[in-house]
């Protein structure tokens, strides 16, 4: 398969346009098209029809062969599912805030990792997206909602669709500098958002990259039997190594570390849960992130009642820990992570 356009950096594309005997300043007029969201070379009209196809002849610009929205009729969320060049499928959403616009993207074909709670996991391992096809993903909504909002654009990132971002972390990396310094999108770090199952050596090396980001822990419970349970990647890193980890990420970055805490019924809500939780965490600036659980079929876990929900906040509040719990959007078109990607593996 061609590369893609959105893989190269400055350089790279410098070196591609010599190679072509088209003169420097053509490099600047593609990253000009680059940054008005340009969809093939076909659109950029300023550039001479022969060099045009030298370019057709080398790279790829969509990463996308097909892709289908789902909209809900209860919010301004947006469902993307996306067809990969080579058939893989993933999906990001689209939420509307008082803000502004924040998009949830995928940074892998399915994932390795194994949550129990998680449908993402359920249909295994296709493979790692690359830059492109992560910077494809926000290209493609763009194209769509400037149909109708032609001064459309996304003010927050948060790497928390399908895949384990860490688990994908050179492209991850390359995605991330692009997206907050490349000629598109502009989005500045503080507004992304990336979310971690807890892959320690990551997080370390993370810290070092100065990238001014938010890192979201997914905890989801107290004490390593129990999460042993939930998430085998536990069993390779357990608390003892992953929250002194979180811990050495906030004395590099001085950035607050959100955990993220699905109430699971019967399995992690209860009121002893929340005081061993408030304890573990402890002694840095975090927050945590209730989630309620968002049901997965064929999983015997479900959400907890709203009434444990209701203890368990008032739990972490009065041990003086930050909390909320996650309001849930676009409930009707099945918004949480890998829950359309299992609907097409299981219809095909
Ligand atoms: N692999 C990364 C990011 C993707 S999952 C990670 O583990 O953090 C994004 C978030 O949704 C994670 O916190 C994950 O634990 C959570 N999640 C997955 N399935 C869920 C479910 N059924 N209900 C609630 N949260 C879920």
């Amino acid at each position: 398969m061609k590369p893609f356009l959105w893989d190269l950096d400055h350089d790279e594309l410098t070196r591609l346009t010599a190679s072509f005997g088209a003169p420097k300043f053509r490099v600047g007029q593609i990253e000009n098209w680059i940054a008005r969201g340009a969809l093939s070379f076909d659109e950029m009209t300023n550039l001479p029809a022969s060099f045009r196809e030298d370019l057709k002849s080398a790279l790829n610009v969509r990463t996308v062969r097909d892709l289908s929205v789902v909209e809900s009729a209860l919010d301004d969320t947006k469902k993307f599912f996306y067809t990969l060049l080579d058939g893989e499928h993933v999906e990001a959403v689209l939420m509307h805030y008082e803000y502004g616009y924040s998009v949830c993207i995928s940074t892998q074909a399915g994932c390795k990792m194994g949550c129990a709670f998680c449908a993402s996991s359920r249909l295994g391992f296709g493979r790692n997206l690359s830059c492109a096809e992560m910077l494809g993903e926000l290209f493609e909504i763009t194209r769509f909602m400037r149909e109708t909002h032609p001064d459309f654009r996304i003010g927050h990132l948060v790497l928390m669709g399908i895949g384990e971002p860490m688990d994908n972390y050179e492209n991850v990396l390359k995605f991330l500098r692009a997206v907050t310094s490349g000629p598109a999108f502009q989005i500045s770090a503080r507004n992304v958002s990336l979310s971690t199952c807890g892959i320690v050596p990551k997080i370390h090396a993370l810290s070092r990259e100065s990238i001014p980001l938010t890192l979201s822990v997914s905890l989801h419970a107290p004490t390593d039997a129990i999460r042993d349970r939930l998430m085998p990647i536990n069993r390779t890193y357990p608390l003892n190594v992953l929250i002194p980890a979180c811990r050495a990420y906030y004395e590099t970055t001085k950035r607050r570390i959100y955990f993220e805490y699905a109430l699971i019924k019967d399995v992690n809500d209860g009121v002893e849960h929340a005081r061993s939780l408030a304890g573990l965490i402890r002694g840095f600036d975090a927050h945590v992130n209730l989630i309620p659980m968002n049901d997965v079929p064929g999983s015997k876990l479900c959400k907890s009642p709203e009434k444990q929900q209701i203890l368990f906040t008032n739990t972490l509040k009065q041990c003086k820990i930050s909390v909320t719990v996650r309001r849930t959007l676009g409930a009707d078109i099945e918004a949480a992570c890998g829950q359309l990607r299992r609907n097409a593996q299981q219809a095909t």
